[in-house]
């Protein structure tokens, strides 16, 4: 299983800017995609031997991958970027949709329609160039045949990091969030749903919102379909390291805090981060409905808190958000609005000031 790797937890200073480098990713070997130049990715259709491409799908795929880089822009700053080819040819596997057995979460069958389709490709083109190749089955394919939409990492072996999307992930339009999340995972990001409760509900022991209890609406690692998919400050930051520069560091003695939100164009931190024992991390930050959290709900707004654990695998809850009601409640009430407190991890988060220019929180070891 993938773990999180952390390198080191460096200085601390007094309104400096965050020296923590803490990295996460699936594990030493994995080649994954890194901001500064722009990401070449390829978007290629597949068909199998009793399910034909569509063409009609093209167009919606070109448009889904437009939301996806400008996602990505808005959660780095400009850091990254995409550049989209789209193959113009139906890549045609030889086998039956059934022969690679891909129905079942994570399967070994999606890895493998991945590496034919790449096999295929590299007989009419160069991919060693490509950063990313999303491999696309038809719209006529069901949930039923391709599961979920996974990463396949590059790990040298000569496939290039890839993502397949099964049509249920990619028919309507609105689900340009899943391809987002499914890239995530390409940057190093790690699942934040409880994958426990996400298979009881394929067995229809648990309900659907369940699963998003330790993240809620507040990343696109836990909750793709939220209304507005965004990224927690931490996750941006994994994502390109640059963005450290947006965060200042806790230190004992220093009460006040001054943040702007985390999709502020503004000048300003966007995040405090304090280090807690065991390899954890608190972080704090605005969350705010401009930007990639525009249609944000009501009771997520505000300032958050939540712990980073880099010993705890994917899909066990590696970061989990503070909320006042139960964890299982759709509507979090996470969010500290002007005026209140939480206390978390023995420190205690206060909000002092809030406007639109800026948030000013105190911050107090209590234990
Ligand atoms: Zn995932």
């Amino acid at each position: 299983m993938p773990v999180a790797i952390a390198e080191e937890i460096l200085e601390c200073d007094p309104y400096k800017n965050a020296s923590v480098k803490l990295l996460r990713e699936y594990s030493d070997d994995i080649v994954n995609l890194k901001p500064g130049k722009p990401i070449n990715a390829l978007i290629v259709f597949v068909g199998f031997e009793d399910r034909k491409a569509v063409e009609a799908d093209r167009s919606k795929l070109t448009r889904i991958s437009k939301k996806v880089g400008n996602f990505y822009s808005q959660v780095s700053e400009g850091g990254i970027s995409f550049n989209w080819f789209l193959h113009p040819t139906t890549t045609q596997l030889g086998k039956s949709i059934a022969t690679y057995n891909a129905s079942a979460r994570g399967n070994i069958g999606s890895a493998q329609i991945i590496e034919d389709t790449q096999i295929s490709l590299r007989k009419e083109i160069d991919i060693d160039d490509l950063d990313l190749v999303l491999v696309v089955t038809p719209s006529t394919t069901l949930r039923s045949e391709v599961s979920n939409s996974i990463a396949y990492l590059d790990r040298g072996n000569g496939i290039v990091n890839s993502a397949i999307l099964a049509s249920d992930f990619w028919k309507s339009e609105v689900n340009w969030q899943i391809v987002a999340h499914e890239i995530g995972h390409a940057f190093g990001l790690l699942d934040l749903y409880n994958l426990e409760t996400a298979n009881l509900i394929s067995e229809g022991r648990a309900s659907y919102f369940d699963q998003f209890e330790f993240m809620k609406a507040y990343d696109l690692m836990n909750w793709p379909n939220a209304k507005s998919p965004s990224l927690v400050l931490w996750n941006r930051f994994q994502i390109d390291s640059t963005l450290s520069s947006r965060i200042i560091c806790f230190t004992d003695g220093v009460e006040k805090y001054r943040l702007v939100s985390i999709n502020s164009s503004k000048p300003g931190y966007k995040g405090v981060l304090v280090p807690l024992l065991n390899s954890r991390v608190m972080m704090i930050e605005v969350r705010d409905s401009i930007g990639v959290d525009a249609k944000i709900g009501k009771s997520d707004l505000g300032v958050i808190t939540y712990v980073v654990n880099l010993n705890t695998e994917s899909g066990k809850g590696p970061i989990r958000v503070d909320c006042s009601n139960a964890q299982k409640s759709k509507f979090s009430n996470c969010g500290l609005k002007a005026g209140q407190s939480r206390i978390a991890e023995g420190f205690k988060v206060a909000i002092e000031k809030y406007s639109k220019e800026e948030i000013i929180l105190s911050i107090v070891r209590k234990y």
